[in-house]
């Protein structure tokens, strides 16, 4: 019986084995900064679904603030960029595997730093809330008990744990997009989502009935967004934050805030 158990280990470990040889053999993409950087292109990942940053543009391809700045910063690089649209919650786990960073209005946090590193950070953001314009939701205590969406993976779904975790009868729904969150606001089936403010003001906007709360008045903190980077490149860490600073000293930064973001 012990030498059956054995066997069997050996045979799951060789299997194991089999399985990770092949992911590996998988990439398409240069494992190193030295390879990507003489290949001259850089795949940047991100989620084409959180407007003004990404969204899918008239022409069908990935547009927004943070997309615009992807390819400044390859120009500044002198690398071709590949914009690879993904879900949110895949991004981190693909730096290093299908893309080389992630620009998605991506926050930094402890959890996230644990598999990537980030680069400077380049915008000050604040979750929000987002309710029907008749709800009597207002702060931190009404949001415990009810119905609240967020998009998958995100601050806001942390948020929306905490909540849960303070009361138990908290209903969480978590969507890969957060328009879709907003849409079951809209429907009813949802009290509250708890959303990034910028991409939250863009929806806002698309419904008559619904509002945008500051989330100052919910406790929540301001949040940095950065690139996503491989953990421990600093060579690749160093291009990104040097191209970072020139656009924004050259006034490129500014432009594309002024372009994407004020208009929102
Ligand atoms: N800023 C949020 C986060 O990093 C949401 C980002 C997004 O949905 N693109 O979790």
């Amino acid at each position: 019986m012990k030498k059956k158990i054995i066997a069997f280990m050996i045979t799951v470990v060789c299997i194991l084995n089999l399985c990770s040889c092949g992911k590996g053999q998988e990439k398409a993409k240069a494992s190193t900064s030295d390879d990507l950087l003489s290949e001259g292109k850089l795949i940047v990942g991100t989620n084409a679904s959180f407007p003004p940053f990404e969204y899918i543009g008239k022409d069908g391809k990935p547009d927004g603030f943070d997309i615009a700045l992807a390819k400044a910063i390859g120009k500044e690089m002198k690398v071709d960029v590949e914009i690879q649209d993904m879900e949110f919650d895949s991004l981190v786990a693909s730096i290093g595997s299908k893309i080389d960073i992630a620009i998605a209005g991506m926050t930094v946090t402890n959890e996230r730093q644990k598999a990537v590193d980030f680069s400077n950070s380049y915008y000050d953001a604040v979750q929000c809330v987002l309710i029907p314009k008749d709800s009597k939701i207002a702060n931190h205590d009404d949001l415990k008990g009810k119905k609240i969406g967020s998009q998958m993976g995100t601050t806001g779904d942390s948020l929306s744990e905490n909540i849960k975790k303070e009361d138990d009868t908290t209903t969480i729904s978590t969507y890969d997009k957060a328009i879709d969150a907003v849409n079951d606001l809209v429907n009813g089936r949802l009290d509250a989502v708890i959303l990034d403010k910028n991409p939250a003001t863009v929806f806002a906007k698309q419904y008559e009935t619904i509002e945008v709360l500051n989330g100052s008045d919910f406790g929540f903190q301001t949040e940095h967004y950065a690139i996503a980077l491989p953990k421990k490149d600093e060579k690749l860490a160093g291009k990104v934050n040097d191209a970072l600073e020139k656009i924004k000293e050259n006034g490129t930064f500014d432009e594309l805030v002024k372009k994407y973001i004020e208009t929102e």
